[in-house]
């Protein structure tokens, strides 16, 4: 029987292009995110590029501990946890950021995760041989102007991510951690309010990494033999040297 992941925030980005390299792979996948009607897009492409593959889509807002819950409730077995939902909203200095951005950050990117293990943590624990992925960023290890918000929750994340493998010892479960720097996806989209001309401008005239390159990364990881735990992964575009230093041509 293949093995199945659950992969949040699979509604665009680095999620939906992890659901698709998993099933690849040959995991079922379990896609979860706000954005019901994207999830079942997602699920007939897959569907259609991988018949013998089972893909099952929920609505999960990972903010909400019944959604959660009952997001947990729905589906059976999980050998893969890929905690991938989350992001960044606004790029304010700390003098000037709104407090609401900053707990929502720390809402979508920190306890989404304390959240989504609990709820799932008794069908890890059922699987032989299960991973837990937390997607942190550049962002969980380096600070930078006018991330403070963004930067507090992925150092979270990150945080988190490292209790969860000490306290997880001993039992079959490891415990990833992928760090991107720049991803080409609707982030830059979110994080300005949706203002898609300075979206843009973030990624022009950069090799910016794409959702696949995450999503190989992914997979990478949790593909390899079970005594194998890739502890932290950063992968960067090769342009972008530091969070804040990256190298554009023509513009
Ligand atoms: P994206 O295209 O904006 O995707 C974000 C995903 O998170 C969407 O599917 C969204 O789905 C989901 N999401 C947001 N809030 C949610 C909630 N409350 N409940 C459930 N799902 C929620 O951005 P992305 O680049 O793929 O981001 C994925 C992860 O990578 C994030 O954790 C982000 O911080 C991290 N990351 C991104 C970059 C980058 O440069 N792009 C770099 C480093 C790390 P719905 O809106 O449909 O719910």
């Amino acid at each position: 029987m293949a093995e199945i992941a659950v992969v949040t925030g699979a509604s665009s980005g680095i999620g939906a292009a992890t659901a698709r390299h998993l099933i690849r792979a040959g995991f079922d996948v379990v896609i979860g995110a706000r954005r019901l009607e994207r999830l079942e897009d997602l699920k007939s492409q897959l569907e259609a590029e991988f018949p013998e593959r089972v893909v099952t889509a929920l609505p999960l807002d990972v903010s909400d501990t019944a959604s959660v819950q009952a997001f947990a409730d729905a589906i059976g077995a999980v050998d893969v946890l890929v905690n991938n939902a989350g992001g960044a909203l606004g790029v304010d200095r700390i003098e000037t950021a709104d407090e609401a951005d900053w707990s929502r950050m720390y809402d979508i990117n920190v306890l989404s995760i304390l959240r989504m293990t609990q709820a799932l943590l008794p069908k890890l624990r059922a699987s032989p041989a299960a991973s837990v992925v937390t997607i942190g960023s550049v962002a969980s290890t380096e600070a930078y102007e006018t991330g403070g918000g963004y930067n507090a929750a992925k150092f979270g994340a990150r945080a988190v991510t490292r209790v969860l493998r000490l306290e997880l010892k001993g039992e079959p479960i490891r415990v990833i951690e992928i760090d991107p720097g720049m991803v080409e996806t609707e982030f830059s989209l979110v994080r300005l309010g949706g203002d898609a001309e300075a979206a843009d401008k973030i990624y022009e005239g950069v090799d910016n990494l794409t959702a696949d390159d995450v999503a190989d990364a992914v997979t990478w990881t949790v593909t390899r033999p079970p005594h194998v735990n890739i502890d932290q992964v950063q992968i960067m575009p090769r342009d972008q040297v530091a969070a804040r230093n990256v190298h554009r041509r023509n513009v």
